[in-house]
């Protein structure tokens, strides 16, 4: 089993790499964002407590997250591996996925973290919002809030696992291929 993290601030281009690489390596994609949007979708109590905080662009609590990626995990027992997208955003969340992993002796290969100034951030977020129907992407405020909260809670997750030297600085700017092909190079290294 091979399982990747792909990292980056909101709007560094992970939905759009994860397609590619899922493609490629033949990986199960889980992102949180998707499954709290779906439950947002299904009206589920879950989904309707999730909805307030993400409009603010805020984290949803941890273990409502960690629940949720352990269902996955279980719901997929054939997979060849996973990309994790979104997700881990904090310590706990990471240490949390690794004892999961530890359960199915598959450890994260390597943390893919994507770099992209804030300004494009911003920029692509506010592109995004006139098309994705997501409320969180129309307002710049929101972005704002949501880029500080990376930067304030999520870097660390990039801390523990530099811990195992398992973090991948990646260039985030420039066309669609060539940051795929910059993210397939450092997976072949590790696969
Ligand atoms: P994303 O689609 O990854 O940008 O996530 C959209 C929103 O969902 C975030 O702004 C958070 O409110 C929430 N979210 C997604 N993943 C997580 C996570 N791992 N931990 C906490 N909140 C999350």
């Amino acid at each position: 089993m091979f399982n990747l993290i792909l990292f980056g601030p909101p709007g560094s281009g992970k939905g759009t790499q994860s397609e590619k690489l899922i493609a490629k390596y033949g990986l199960k994609h889980l992102s949180t964002g998707d499954l709290l949007r779906s439950e947002i979708s299904c009206q589920t109590p879950l989904g309707k407590e999730a909805k307030s905080i993400m409009d603010k662009g805020q984290l949803v609590p941890d273990e409502v997250v960690i629940g949720m990626i352990s269902s996955a995990l279980d719901a997929n027992p054939d997979a060849r591996g996973f990309l994790f997208d979104g997700f881990p955003r904090t310590a706990a969340q990471a240490e949390a996925l690794d004892k999961l992993l530890e359960l199915k002796e598959a450890p994260i290969a390597a943390m893919l973290a994507l770099e992209v100034s804030e300004d494009e951030l911003i920029k692509r977020l506010l592109k995004r919002g006139e098309t994705s129907g997501r409320s969180d992407d129309t307002n710049e405020v929101v972005i704002r809030a949501r880029i500080t909260e990376y930067h304030n809670k999520t870097a660390v997750v990039a801390d523990y696992y530099k811990k195992f030297d398992k973090v991948v600085m990646v260039k985030g700017e420039g066309t669609i291929d060539e940051i795929f092909n910059r993210l397939c190079t450092e997976i072949d290294k590790r696969a």
